[in-house]
């Protein structure tokens, strides 16, 4: 008489259900894309290059002088007669 194993079959592994992403995890990412974005391609002017350089000069802000606003250089307008 061989024992019967109990295999239960009733115990799934549950499908890891996909959690809410951290946000910081998130943020992380963004951040580690965008440098990697400005990295390989410099600044090429897309819209995920704007997104580094605005993510960057918030990040930096604490890192930079208060630098009095430069003027912008305005090219002048030739007159007309
Ligand atoms: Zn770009």
């Amino acid at each position: 008489m061989t024992p019967q194993a109990e295999l239960d079959g009733t115990t799934l592994m549950r499908p890891r259900v996909s959690e809410p992403a951290d946000e910081h995890d998130v943020m992380r990412e963004q951040l580690e894309y965008l440098i990697a974005h400005a990295a390989e391609r410099g600044t090429c002017g897309c819209s995920d290059c704007q997104r580094y350089l605005r993510v960057r000069s918030l990040l930096l802000e604490i890192f930079t002088e208060p630098a009095p606003q430069a003027a912008l250089q305005l090219v002048a307008i030739p007159m007309a007669a």
